[in-house]
């Protein structure tokens, strides 16, 4: 074949393709297919789109629709624990957030748990956590503090490189309940990442009908996968249930210096797709 002749033909083919493609309609979705056990069809061109949400440049960073409960600076999200005996050391009747907030960070004092003023329901969490270097204590007592979902249910956060303790008191575990799937803690004096994946329990009244389930993945690395709670967090005990509603993410004070930034959420329904089509 001559330049000329490959250069028409081509040129034919570009044609033939282009007008092909104005032909043809994209295909969205159908109608005429068999329905999937959430009441849509396979393909379904009339389910609803996801909303678009803009990932930061950055992972970690919050994406478009988090909420930023604190960027190194401004702690206004949180306050203080209510305490009313002026006997106590943590006295604190206005409930004021008295930790720390200095070089980007918000660090612990034996002041009481903090806790967000918003409640949330099933949400995804990103918060970062740094324990002291070198490390002080040991077992239960290195870097202890804990992540509360909804006031209740405890992610453990401690320093546990090169740290012995019981395993489901470990950092990533279900705190008295499951152990993390691995081990995935870093140096102390090195953050430490979680993102967690909560799915609040429902109630009807006082009668649980569905369990909280958590996933987390602590920097980076899977340690839950959908594990089902069995209760409110507790020492010693087996935990059990109370019927609440939307709760508050609450960081708590074990009496060791542990600090925390960049923590942002995101609020879910996640079991808004079982909605069945109208
Ligand atoms: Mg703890």
């Amino acid at each position: 074949m001559n330049k000329r002749i490959a250069v028409l033909t081509g040129g034919l083919l570009v044609v033939m393709v282009s007008l092909g493609a104005e032909k043809k309609k994209p295909i969205l979705g159908y109608t005429d297919t068999p329905k999937l056990p959430s009441g849509w069809c396979v393909h379904d061109i009339d389910r609803p789109q996801p909303p678009v949400v803009t990932p930061a440049g950055q992972i970690g960073q919050p994406p478009s629709d988090a909420i930023v409960l604190f960027d190194g600076t401004d702690a206004s999200a949180w306050e203080g624990t209510v305490q009313n005996n002026p006997k106590k050391k943590k006295y604190n009747p206005e409930g004021e957030m008295r930790w720390k907030v200095e070089n980007g960070y918000l660090e612990c004092t034996p002041t009481g748990d903090i806790k967000t003023k918003q409640k949330f329901g099933d949400c995804q969490l990103h918060i970062e956590w740094q324990t002291a270097n070198p490390p002080h204590g040991d077992s239960q007592h290195r870097g202890n503090s804990g992540i509360f979902l909804q006031d209740r249910y405890e992610t453990q956060v401690l320093d546990n490189y090169n740290n012995p303790t019981y395993a489901d008191g470990m950092a990533g575990s279900v705190y008295g309940v499951k152990p993390p799937l691995v081990n995935a803690c870093k140096k102390p004096g090195e953050w430490q990442v979680y993102d967690i994946i909560f799915q609040a329990p429902r109630f009807d009244g006082d009668k649980l009908i569905s369990p909280a389930y958590v996933t987390v993945f602590f920097n980076g690395v899977l340690v839950q996968f959908n594990e089902p709670l069995l209760g409110t967090s507790t020492h010693r005990k087996v935990p059990v249930y109370e019927s609440h509603g939307k709760g508050a993410l609450r960081l708590q004070d074990h009496n060791n210096d542990t600090r925390f930034r960049n923590i942002w959420i995101r609020e879910l329904d996640l079991t808004k797709d079982d909605t069945k089509p109208e």
